[in-house]
């Protein structure tokens, strides 16, 4: 007996099959379940307490750890999909999407190279592809599925980089001494997170009160820093706000210039999707690369973010690893997804949101997201008829920022902290140009206006 005993966990006995309905149960119920709580965390100590050791020598048992997640740790985790959980960016994966990731995971599944991975890697780049006929991309366009948004903006920067890098060498140009990435003030942080990596420096360009980055400063940044700039970053749907920029007049400078544009739209460029926004888009056609997180706005669960390339022979040049036990797979023109950013090893993340466009169809989607900007138009209107309460800025998609009038920072952190603890809703405070104040990012189709006043009457 005792050879066999290192394939337990591994060979199919009658403990296999308890372990394997235990937690397909627990999936099941958690994800029918109408009534989940929101949940909040615990301290350290607390959790320490409540679930005493758990990793021993001879396991304490699937039904016992079971248990300890359902009863200790996931309570201790905020419900991202709950309606009123509206602080940074919500997530709110299908119904479909969810119980798929679960079958990604039974499948041992590598998506990291066509040999491998081909029947996940087409159905991934089928997402991909309609992607980016949405985006107006060319046929040719293509990318992967990375883990988040932040690593694919620093992937699809690190393949302009080495492109400009290129340029410079076949033009018998000097290497700049610092390379440059232009973005707006309000870019996200993973663009700085990003240059850090990669050694570079940002060039922040300012933008006006209404918070969109347009093509003549983009043109003054260029015009100052030359041939030193390797990318200009435009948001599509900054994460604070909503705002899109300009992305049209971005595009006309970035070209005319011949530097790479990345638009980064991890939050927003799925509201392209939306007969109410897609003209706020135009000009995304243009980009060298492009993202979105369908952890976001496209209902999937964490992680994916969607990294597409115009040219995805760049991305290709700038990632692919080479090794000797690799080049089986890196000497051919199969199509693998760990080619294209910082990455090699990977699960086929963009399988969930496959499955629920195949289940749903696209046109729920694009219900589903043009629900979310009316709702926020309405509140946002609400807002503006509440005495004592002002809107920070028009939303343009699903972000809403307001201020109480009279509250300070300390105002704002209570409130939020007491609605957590008494479980009415999950909104933190956020802040612009110094002044703290509340935000809701409305992307859950189950939110429902009356949530919202019932946030707001919590701050008369
Ligand atoms: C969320 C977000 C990111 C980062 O994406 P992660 O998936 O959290 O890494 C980058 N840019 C924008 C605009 C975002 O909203």
């Amino acid at each position: 007996m005792t050879e066999r005993f290192p394939a337990r966990m591994h060979d199919v006995t009658d403990e296999t099959r308890a372990i394997v309905d235990l937690v397909l149960e627990y999936s099941r119920q958690r994800l029918l379940a109408v009534d989940t709580p929101l949940d909040k965390p615990l301290p350290p100590a607390e959790l320490r307490r409540l679930t005493g050791r758990t990793i021993t020598d001879d396991g304490i048992g699937a039904r016992k750890a079971v248990g300890v997640f359902e009863h200790i740790l996931a309570p201790s985790c905020i419900s991202t999909d709950d309606p009123r959980y509206l602080s940074f960016i919500p997530s709110a994966p299908s119904k479909a999407a969810a119980a798929f990731d679960v079958v990604v995971s039974a499948s041992a599944l590598y998506g990291g190279s066509w040999l491998e991975g081909a029947g996940a890697v087409h159905a991934e780049n089928e997402v991909l592809r309609w992607l980016s006929d949405e985006f107006g991309l060319p046929a040719s366009a293509g990318g992967a599925f990375v883990q988040g948004g932040t690593l694919g903006n620093l992937s699809a920067l690190v393949a302009a980089r080495e492109t400009a890098r290129e340029v410079a060498r076949e033009r018998g140009d000097a290497q700049p001494d610092r390379w440059r990435v232009v973005c707006s003030v309000e870019a996200h942080s993973s663009i700085a997170s990003a240059a850090r990596v990669m050694d570079v420096e940002v060039v922040a360009v300012p933008v006006g009160d209404d918070g969109v980055l347009r093509g003549d400063a983009v043109r003054a940044a260029l015009d100052e820093h030359g041939r030193s700039v390797f990318a200009v970053v435009a948001t599509a749907g900054s994460t604070n706000f909503g705002i899109v920029d300009d992305l049209a007049s971005v595009a006309a400078v970035t070209q005319e210039a011949g530097v790479w544009l990345h638009v980064d739209g991890a939050y927003g460029l799925a509201a392209v999707l939306s007969p109410r926004s897609r003209h706020r888009f135009a000009g995304v056609e243009h980009a060298d690369s492009v993202i979105v997180d369908p952890h976001k706005w496209l209902f999937a669960p964490f992680d994916a973010c969607a990294l597409i390339y115009r040219e995805p022979r760049l991305g290709r040049q700038a990632h692919t690893q080479h090794a000797e036990y690799l080049d089986h797979l890196t000497e051919t023109e199969d199509w693998s997804p760990s080619d294209y950013a910082v990455h090699l090893t990977r699960r086929p993340r963009g399988l969930p949101l496959w499955f629920s466009l195949a289940t749903y169809g696209t046109d729920v989607y694009r219900d589903a997201i043009t629900r979310s900007i009316e709702l926020a138009e309405r509140i946002a209107d609400e807002i503006d008829r509440r005495p004592g309460f002002a809107l920070v800025r028009r939303p343009q998609l699903g972000v809403v920022v307001f201020e109480r009038e009279g509250w300070e920072r300390a105002d704002y952190g209570r409130w939020s902290s007491d609605l957590l603890e008494r479980q009415h809703a999950f909104v933190t405070p956020s802040s612009h140009a110094g002044r703290t104040n509340a935000r809701f990012a409305i992307l859950n189709p189950r939110t429902t206006f009356e949530d919202l006043t019932g946030i707001l009457d919590t701050m008369s």
